[in-house]
This record gives C-alpha cells, structure tokens and sequence, in this order.
C-alpha cells in the first residue's frame, strides 16, 4: 500500500504559521493525501494532541533549530532541546526513537543546513514547496540524499492552509506510524510536489505578516 503524506506541516503553535489545527485535516483530505506530519518550530505540543486526538494519520514530529540550521524529527513523544550541533541532534532523535530528515538543505532565508548534512540523517527533504529560488533547491538536495545513499522525502512547509500537499511523499506501507517512519529510512518512499503558487505564497506572507503585527 502507498500513502501519500506531507510530512512537513506548521500549525499556528509555530510563531509564523496561520494554520488552526482544526484546518488541517480539512486541506490535508481536499488534497487527497492520506496523512501529514506536524512539525512545529522547537514546539511538540500540538503534533501530540493531533496524533492522540485526531480521525485522521498525524506523524508528531517537531522542526529543530540546531545550531547549524533546521532538522525535522518524525515519530518522537517529547520535544528536543534547539541549539544543540547537528550531530547532538540527531543522536537524540535517535535515541527517541524517531528519524532525523535534513529540511530544505540548500533552501536561502531558511536556517538551512548546507553542508552540515551527514549519512547519519534518515533522509533529505529534496523537495520543499516554499523553498527559494525552488529549482536549484530541489537539483542540489537530490544530489546531495544520493551522495549520502539516504532517503529522498518531500514537504510542503506549510504555514497556510491552502499550501498543505503542495508537495508530499509517497511511502510504502500500511498506515502504522513505526512502519511508515521505518519505510522511509529503509529508502521505501518516494519525493512528489511543486512550488507554492506565487498568488498563495503572497497570501500566505500577508496573513503571516498580519499575525506577527496583533
Ligand atoms: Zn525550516
Ligand atoms: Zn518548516
């Protein structure tokens, strides 16, 4: 069985995201995907009430500001300290039991990872619908996930309703959350999307900008 998840997801417990909780299964079903993952900044809170409460496949994961730039954890019950290196990093997530993806690695205005990226990463997020200038992003990270021999996911990032499953990533397994992490480390998953459409991410920027002024 393939499921289609989007597994990079910010809610409004992230500072610059509009998303209500209650709004992501609405866009995650119009878009026929068939989980997402949420990952809020430093944050945990909400990705366990989804997962725990929601009708609907919620991977809890969280975006880590380390300090060598954003690491994206999956399939993890407690938050992970920001501002610990890369390497301390992923150590822990995987000493929790979840998998460490390299997000938007080459992405500018991220807080990316450039080449801090080891083969001790699960995975590379080789496709990140808001990642800028997106082209050269996307050639960069499949290049570099093919020089590590890690996974190749792909993410939405977003921080808008109408953006969750721009881009999302095809994996082989049942709708178990340890098989579906476990998928794609072993490599059974597959990178889908496409960059955000100018008019939404212009929306997106302006209800974000609104949000940080009140
Ligand atoms: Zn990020
Ligand atoms: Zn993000």
């Amino acid at each position: 069985m393939h499921l289609k998840i989007d597994l990079h997801v910010h809610t409004n417990y992230s500072y610059d995201s509009v998303i209500k909780p209650e709004e992501v299964v609405f866009y995650a079903q119009k878009h026929g995907l068939d989980g997402v993952a949420i990952t809020d900044h430093d944050k945990i809170d909400c990705a366990l009430k989804m997962a725990k409460e929601t009708n609907f496949l919620v991977i809890p994961g969280i975006e880590i500001s380390s300090l060598d730039g954003h690491v994206l954890a999956l399939n993890i019950q407690e938050p992970i300290p920001k501002e610990l290196s890369v390497d301390e990093t992923v150590d822990k997530i995987h000493s929790l039991g979840g998998i460490a993806v390299a997000c938007h690695p080459t992405s500018l205005f991220k807080g990316s990872l450039g080449e801090q990226i080891s083969s001790k990463f699960d995975a590379v997020e080789v496709i990140n619908a808001s990642a800028f200038p997106f082209n050269y992003s996307v050639k960069h990270g499949q290049k570099i996930a093919s020089r590590l021999e890690i996974a190749q996911v792909a993410g939405s990032d977003a921080h808008y309703g109408p953006e969750i499953g721009c881009a999302y990533t095809l994996v082989n397994a049942e709708s178990e959350v340890e098989e579906i992490v476990k998928s794609i480390s072993n490599g059974l998953c597959q990178p889908f999307g496409k960059a955000i459409p100018l008019t939404v991410r212009l929306k997106r920027e302006l209800l974000v900008f609104k949000r940080k002024l009140s």
